[in-house]
């Protein structure tokens, strides 16, 4: 019979150092995996990442539980029987219980409103995900957000227990899964009851604050992305800090930063189109256009396809027969527009695109695209040619 690790974490959350004794010690790797009669170190579960900590002066790197035994994977070898000090980082593990229990406070208050299951739960180090099994609107949101908080001004009792069969078959709690081992439950009073092998809070008013961050349909259900605690009072820092930058910069009061953003956009936006206006028309400034037999070619410079096509447009309706107009880019390449309001310019762009290894392409009175011409002067030949 495999005696299993004595959980101190299920009884006693706060306990942040320990004696035990070493039972085994395996090698694997450049790793130890260290095996003691009892723990505080939580093993990775339930969404929960494992506690992190020291054994002797050994780091703690990973805890996992398997079949009831928990292994300490550290860089350091232990004997069997030794004596060890295990003292766990306690400002990342209470962090982690503030996170956890308001999780489930949050859920609790989902659960009881509108009967829906938590079906996926998610801890990275500051942003939890909880997934709902039904629709959730922002007033449903904001309405399971302020009960939240209600719940932690309430400063309600936070206990775990082991019941007895005939206790669970009455009792009724979330989470209710077949498992062989005892289940544990965790009850904030009048709020939730659930089963939960990790470690809370004893009481909601050390929870501080809940925050949804965000929510959005996900499959049939809700995600939900919320901040508990000490990692919510670090995001309204963060958030806060890059609001005042804002100000500054804006000189916008604190509340108009959104405002203010707002108006800055529409101004671009005017200021966008106004230019875009202005350089089409400059285009035509920077034209040199040559004439031959009513049609009109021209190499220029820098202009992108809108201003180009805006000159083509031009010319065409002053009478051009066809517009053949190029402008080099940065990268040394021609962009072309070709155009006619009475002969196909299809096999002028072909003729274009084969004799300078070009690409693009379009309708029977107006096409453009890009060539990669040796030179001007053999781009002049062969468009000279052309309009011939
Ligand atoms: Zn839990």
């Amino acid at each position: 019979m495999i005696n299993m690790t004595e959980r101190i974490y299920e009884h006693d959350s706060y306990c942040r150092e320990f004696t035990a004794k070493v039972i085994s010690c395996e090698k694997k790797d450049e790793f130890y995996y260290v095996e003691l009669d009892k723990t505080a170190f939580f093993p990775e579960g339930g969404g929960q990442a494992a506690d992190i900590g020291t054994l002797n002066d050994a780091e703690v790197l990973d805890v996992q539980i398997k079949n009831g035994i928990i292994t300490h994977k550290t860089k350091t070898a232990f004997e069997t029987n030794q004596e060890v000090f295990g003292k766990i980082d306690w400002e990342t593990r209470f962090t982690r219980m503030q996170s956890h229990s308001g999780e489930h406070v949050l859920s609790g208050i989902v659960h009881n409103l509108f009967d829906y299951t938590n079906v996926g739960f998610h801890m990275s180090e500051a942003l939890m995900t909880v997934d709902f099994s039904g629709p959730l609107t922002a007033e449903d949101i904001e309405k399971v957000e302020f009960l939240s908080n209600q719940a932690i001004y309430k400063n309600a009792l936070i206990t775990a227990t082991f019941p007895s069969d005939e206790e669970l078959e009455k009792l009724d709690y979330r989470s209710k899964i077949e498992i062989d081992e005892q289940v544990r439950i965790v009850t904030i009073d009048g709020i939730d009851c659930c089963a939960c092998c990790a470690p809370h809070v004893a009481r909601t008013g050390e929870i501080g604050i809940i925050k949804i961050v965000d929510f959005y349909p996900n499959k049939k259900g809700t995600r939900v992305e919320m901040l508990a605690g000490i990692n919510a009072l670090k995001d309204y820092a963060f958030l806060n800090a890059s609001n005042k930058q804002l100000m500054g910069v804006l000189s916008a009061k604190r509340e108009n930063v959104a405002d203010a953003v707002t108006k800055q956009n529409e101004l671009i936006g005017a200021l966008k189109s106004e230019n875009s206006r202005i350089s089409k028309q400059l285009a035509m400034y920077e034209l040199n256009p040559t004439e031959i037999n009513g049609s009109v070619y021209s190499i220029s410079n820098g202009l992108n396809y809108d201003e180009l096509r805006y000159c083509a447009n031009n010319l065409t309706e002053k009478g051009v027969k066809i517009c053949i107009l190029l402008s080099k880019d940065a990268e040394g390449n021609y962009l072309y527009v070709v155009s006619s309001e009475e002969t196909d310019v299809k096999p002028i762009v072909s003729e274009l695109n084969s004799t300078f290894n070009g690409k693009g392409g379009g309708k029977p009175n107006y096409a453009q695209g890009k060539l990669s011409a040796e030179s001007e002067e053999a781009l002049t030949t062969v468009v000279e040619n052309l309009l011939k």
